[in-house]
């Protein structure tokens, strides 16, 4: 079955954000037919919001890298029921939420249906996405604008605030070693 390297958004501005953050790279740890490549740090970003509905506290955001042999749509799918097993409230979509997740990249491929548009259409726009990608992986290219990651943050015009955190992302649920015995010996 073939592989491809996914890159996928999180971000949380409602709640205990650190915690979902941690969980959801818990979760992503958990998907199937898929491994996680990387994490990046998590960023704390202003609301970038020209609708105005997603409230004032500021997000938690990060990248995570993974390989996956999913295809694109049931890996939205999963991400969507992450969402809701995380709290996001769906009558309320586009307000503050307990996690969001965004498909990114996935490989090279561009994909553009109606529930689905890939590489993200925002995501060259945003600050809180650009530096955690960057910071995986400053070379990779994005297929339709034929830049780099590094390149694209190099461009950009979002003056938004995005502060790196120092906090290790995920570290309140690393995986435990699998064959650890539960009784000292
Ligand atoms: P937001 O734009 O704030 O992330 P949602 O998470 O509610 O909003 O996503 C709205 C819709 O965007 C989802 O129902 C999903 O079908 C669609 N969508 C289109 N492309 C993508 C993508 N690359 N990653 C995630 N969702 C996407
Ligand atoms: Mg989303």
């Amino acid at each position: 079955m073939s592989q491809e390297i996914v890159f996928i958004g999180f971000g949380s501005n409602l709640g205990d954000r650190q915690e979902y953050c941690d969980r959801a790279v818990a979760l992503m740890n958990l998907l199937p037919l898929s491994r996680v490549t990387g994490v990046s740090s998590y960023y704390e970003s202003e609301p970038v919001d020209p609708q105005g509905t997603l409230g004032t506290t500021w997000f938690y955001n990060g990248v995570v890298k993974i390989e996956t042999s999913l295809s694109p749509q049931r890996l939205l799918e999963i991400l969507q029921e992450t969402e809701r097993a995380l709290g996001r409230d769906d009558d309320n979509r586009h307000g503050p939420r307990t996690m969001d997740f965004d498909i990114l990249f996935f490989g090279q491929q561009v994909i553009d249906h109606p529930g689905l548009t890939v590489p993200h259409p925002r995501l060259h726009q945003r600050r809180f996405v650009l530096e955690p990608l960057v910071e995986l992986d400053p070379d990779w290219f994005h297929p339709i604008l034929k830049r780099t990651a590094s390149e694209l943050l190099g461009d950009l015009q979002d003056t938004a605030s995005v502060t790196r955190l120092v906090i290790s992302p995920g570290s309140k649920y690393q995986p435990r070693p699998s064959c650890s015995s539960p009784y000292p010996s």
